[in-house]
């Protein structure tokens, strides 16, 4: 089983990635995290990403394709796994098909209003040491700027400052949102309203999931 998740930044996917890792043991891939973690070490592929990364810009298909490419082809997906901001344009999604033509796919878009997505960005906090993410309105830190989990220093992710919360937007409207259409013609489409609280939006979610997990009489095709 392969669930992909999209969404515009702010809209919950990464937190919502997680929870399906959780209840289904299928591993979390985010492009974004690993993106992240190569420019923390300073990797030649970090440095390369870093620079579109901070302009809210994607980062060229071949590299991403790279990343998925080591992963999925892991023994721990072998039952099924879950991408988290990937694919994010229609030619990631084709890489992806021919990365793996045969695996069960479901694709989820979570959706939400832009000024809720501004307001959850610009808010957003996180752990410059162990990567916890918080919220100065919704979740914050029972001491101001440090990190309740490991006692680091809290920090405003480069792109999540305004002026690139936008541009994110932009490419996410113009580049990622035709997945839709793509999705919906291939049947796996499913819309979530992600304005809702997160263990409610989970649960919409699941319910797909198992569906479809049923639908195949609990068999998880192996690739
Ligand atoms: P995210 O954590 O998913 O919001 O991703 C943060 C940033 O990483 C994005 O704004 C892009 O610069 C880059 N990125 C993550 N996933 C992809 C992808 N699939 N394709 C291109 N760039 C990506």
């Amino acid at each position: 089983m392969r669930i992909v998740l999209f969404g515009p930044p702010g809209s919950g996917k990464g937190t919502q990635a997680e929870l399906v890792q959780e209840k289904y043991a299928f591993p979390k891939i985010s492009t974004g995290d690993l993106l992240r973690q190569a420019v923390r070490e300073g990797t030649r592929l970090g440095q390369k990403a870093a620079i579109q990364m901070n302009r809210g810009e994607l980062v060229s298909d071949e590299i991403v394709a790279g990343i998925i490419r080591e992963r999925v082809f892991s023994p721990e997906c072998r039952r099924g796994y879950v991408l988290d901001g990937f694919p994010r344009n229609l030619a990631q999604a084709r890489i992806l098909e021919e990365i793996e033509t045969h695996r069960p796919e479901i694709a989820f878009e979570v959706l939400i209003d832009e000024p809720t997505l501004i307001t959850r960005l610009t808010s957003r906090r996180v752990c410059v040491r162990c990567q916890t993410i918080f919220n100065l309105n919704t979740q914050p830190s029972k001491k101001e700027g440090i990190c309740d989990a490991c006692g680091g220093a809290l920090y405003q992710r480069e792109d999540d400052r305004p002026e690139v919360i936008r541009e994110r937007l932009r490419i996410y409207h113009e580049q990622t949102q035709p997945l839709r259409a793509y999705y919906q013609k291939k049947n796996v489409y499913h819309g979530i309203d992600g304005s809702e609280t997160v263990g409610s939006v989970f649960i919409k979610i699941s319910a797909v999931i198992d569906r479809e997990l049923a639908g195949s009489g609990g068999r998880i095709p192996e690739q």
